[in-house]
């Protein structure tokens, strides 16, 4: 049995599926959240800082 990316052919439930928010496939099936959008843990998108580019941060 070997640990890490060789093994993962094993997962057949799929951790991440569509979001109904942003409509990307981050949606996070066992903790309820998207992992793009935030979705299910923040009302308001899920934003940083170094998401943006230098010229927006004015
Ligand atoms: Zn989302």
């Amino acid at each position: 049995m070997t640990k890490g990316t060789p093994s993962m052919g094993k997962f057949h439930t799929p951790t991440h599926g569509r979001c109904r928010r942003c409509g990307r496939h981050s949606f996070n099936y066992r903790r309820d959240r998207c992992a793009h959008c935030g979705f299910g843990y923040t009302r308001t998108w899920r934003s940083y800082r170094w998401m943006k580019s230098i010229k927006e941060r004015a």
